[in-house]
Parts: structure tokens; sequence; C-alpha cells
């Protein structure tokens, strides 16, 4: 359920016209919806309810300090996987004690800072990143908290390039090899082992993967805990799909997929902390674009959009489907018919559905991508020198922009023009 309805003819965010905040801040624009991220953080809370428990929100789904403000102040912890999101986090005022840093290449640099500024716990995902985290910690004359993030070989069945959780990914370490690595942590003086972490995937729409990665995790931890390890905190990773096309099957919900997790792990007495990220932040979003030309091709029309694959890559890069609905409702007896919509980029990558049936659009319509709260400004780029989308957040009638377009003059001035190329002197002289 999202907060993204029509009302009188006009796709609404909450109680906003999306018209209205196109008009005035320009499109393309992201526009979030409060009470929904409010709405899917506390469904992952409660489904958890009676477990000892933190919901780490994977901020990487969509970082605006905003959303994250928003949601530290329910009392999300966050899920962060590199320095700069470890400070957007402190800087949302979320105690480090609230942070788990995830990610399989941690530098130096991001250890000592997460150490120095507090840390629950580091997901470790190799035998040399232990190592080095051990060393760093021990110069700084502490122990760093650490679960071991194991690789369960399960197929997550979701597209190849958000599937983590298969014995080729770069993730994790094999779970075969755990207790012999869990050893190894034992004797390290930096290192203070407090569990176990899985992540075995993103976008996944059905609960048996999961269930066949935590029962692995379960039999793990008996047996990591009759080695003498400390195992008193789970980590289960994110994942949890959304219905990107409404007319799909729904995924399952947090309550079912809360119920599995006591099912499977409830009874080891751990701490148990999930990394949900598309499921609080997707279905808040839209991105509003809008049309700048309807061009007929051979055999099939083009829907020219101001938005792009620099905007929303999602389409060009995981083949994803977002719903693209009129944000003013076509009038009734208005036949939709097949049409390829794509944005401006100079890439045939840039096209966001082929074929896909839409009431017809005129040059200066608007548009809405639906689910686009996830994994859609935090990967937007200038590509072409597009200024960078904008956000917007509503809660109930009012709405401001979370982080403005920034000017092309902006961009240019980021750029350095060395002296020695401006006064020409790289002119070859032989
Ligand atoms: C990406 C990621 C998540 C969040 O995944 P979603 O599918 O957005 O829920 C959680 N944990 C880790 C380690 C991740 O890399």
């Amino acid at each position: 359920m999202d907060h993204f309805l029509y009302r009188n003819g006009a796709l609404h965010a909450e109680d906003v016209p999306l018209a209205e905040i196109a008009a005035t801040v320009g499109t393309p624009v992201y526009v979030y919806s409060a009470a929904t991220l409010v709405r899917h953080f506390r469904l992952f809370d409660e489904a958890l309810e009676g477990l000892d428990h933190l919901v780490c929100y994977a901020m990487k789904s969509n970082s605006n300090q905003a959303v994250l403000t928003l949601l530290a102040g329910l009392g999300a912890g966050m899920d962060v996987v590199s320095g700069g999101e470890y400070q957007r986090a402190k800087a949302a005022g979320v105690p480090g004690d609230k942070i788990v840093f995830s990610g399989v290449g941690k530098t130096v640099d991001e250890m000592r800072m997460a150490l120095t500024g507090g840390v629950r716990q580091f997901n470790v995902e190799s035998e040399p990143e232990m190592r080095v985290l051990s060393d760093v910690a021990v110069e700084l004359g502490l122990r760093a908290p650490i679960t071991i993030r194991v690789n369960p070989d399960v197929d997550a069945m979701t597209h190849a390039k958000i599937a983590t959780g298969k014995s080729e990914n770069k993730f994790g370490i094999p779970i075969a090899r755990a207790r012999e690595v869990y050893a190894e942590a034992a004797a390290l003086p930096g290192i203070e082992v407090v569990g176990i972490d899985v992540h075995i995937g993103s976008q996944l729409t059905d609960l048996a993967p999961f269930e066949a990665a935590y029962l692995k995790v379960a039999e793990l931890t008996r047996a990591l805990r009759a080695d003498g390890h400390t195992i008193r905190r789970l980590d289960l990773g994110g994942g949890l799909g959304i219905p990107y096309a409404h007319s799909n099957q729904a995924p399952p919900l947090p309550k079912d997929y809360g119920a599995l997790i006591k099912r499977t792990v409830g009874d080891l007495g751990c701490e148990i902390e999930i990394e949900p990220g598309r499921l609080v932040s997707g279905n808040a979003g839209v991105m509003v674009s809008k049309v700048v030309y309807v061009k007929s091709g051979e055999g099939r029309d083009f829907l020219i959009l101001d938005g792009a694959m620099n905007d929303l890559v999602r389409p060009a890069m995981y083949d994803a489907h977002h719903d693209i609905v009129p944000v003013i409702e076509p009038a009734l007896g208005l036949e939709p018919a097949p049409i390829d919509i794509v944005g401006p980029v100079c890439e045939s990558g840039d096209t966001f559905a082929k074929q896909r049936l839409m009431p017809p659009l005129s040059p200066g319509d608007l548009v809405a991508f639906r689910s686009a709260g996830a994994y859609g400004a935090v990967m937007a780029s200038e590509y072409n020198t597009r200024p960078l989308v904008p956000e917007v957040l509503v809660h109930g009638d009012q709405w401001s922009v979370i982080r403005p377009r920034p000017s092309v003059a902006d961009i240019i001035a980021r750029d350095h023009v060395p002296d020695w190329v401006r006064d020409g002197s790289t002119e070859c002289d032989s």
C-alpha cells in the first residue's frame, strides 16, 4: 500500500497534487510520501514484535538526509555500506550503537571512523578484512564487534545483478568454511565475535530462499556455540521485494516474513537485526517526468520524456519494470495503445519501457514512475550534464524540497581547468 492515489482525476502524493510540485520544482523530480515511509518501517518493526530486535534501514536504497532523519526519529537503526553513509547516519542523529557497517571493501579509514564514532557491529565479509579490522582496533586500544557474513549458497531467484547469496557471488564467506573462520576470529586480539550475518539478495518475491538461508544460519549458530563462540546476535539482511507491476501477484508481507524469522531462528535467544531497504523506501516514492515529444517511428511510436536513465537507471541496469501512469487521469473511453517510453540521453539503453500500453499523451503532459523511491535518486548521475534530479518530501498537505536541483553553472563550476590547460601549454611542441 502507498499514498499515491488519484483524487478528482489528479494523482496526489498524500494530500498534494503531483502537478503542483512539478509546476513549482520542475521535472523530472522525485516525490516521497512520509506516511508511506513511516508505515513500511513500522510494518517491519511490528513483524518482529516479541523478539529482541532492531530494524536497520538499508540506507543505500534512499539516503536523503530528510528520509534518514524521519526514520531515525522512529527509532530505526541503519545499515551502512560506506564511510559516507556512516557520516550521513550520524548526521541524522542515529547513535553509533544502532549502526551496522556492511560492505565487501571496507577501508582502514572507514574502520577507524566507525570504531571511534561508535558502531553496533561490522559485518565482516572476508578473512583479510577481519585481520585488517583487528589491527585497526588494536591500534586504537579497542575491540571491534563483528558478525561474519556467511554465504549460504541459496538461489534467491532474483535478477542476477542483485543476487548475493550464491557461491559464485563476491559476498561473505562460504558457510562451509564458517567454523574455521570463526576460530581465526576468536584468536584475533582486536575482534569480538557477536554473531552471524547473512544477506542473500534483493527484490525477493518468495519466502522460500529466506527460509533455506535462515535454517542454515540456525544450524550454524548451534555449531558455533558448540565450538565455544558467543553468538548472541543474528543479522538476517534485507531483500524483501515489492510489487513493481500492479498487475503482478503481491510479494510476501513483512508480517509473514516476521513469522518466518520467528519460526526459523526465534528459539535461539539471539537479538535479531534485519536490514530492509527497498520495502521501506521503494513504494514511498515516484518520479514525475514530462512528455517532451511524441514521435512516430517505423512501426512504433515513442514517448520521449524529460526524465532519463541518469535520473532512474533501474530499467537500463536491471531490466526493471516500473508502472508509468499519467498524472492526470485519462478520460474514460480513451483507448490505450502500445508505445516505447524513452529518455533523451544518447544511449539506446535509455529506454524505460517497450510497447507499453499507455493512454494518448501530448507534449507537456506529466507521467509518474511508481515504486521509484528505492535505488532511484541515490543512483542518479549527471550524465549528459543533466543536473542531478531533485527530491521532494510530502507530509499530509505540506511538502518541501529536500534536495534542490543544481544549476548547470554549479555543475560547470565544480570542474577545475588548470592554468596549464587554459594557457595552451599542452599543445604539442615537437
Ligand atoms: C542492499 C542491501 C540490503 C537491502 O536490500 P533491499 O533489497 O533493499 O532490502 C541489506 N543488506 C545489505 C548487506 C545490502 O547490501
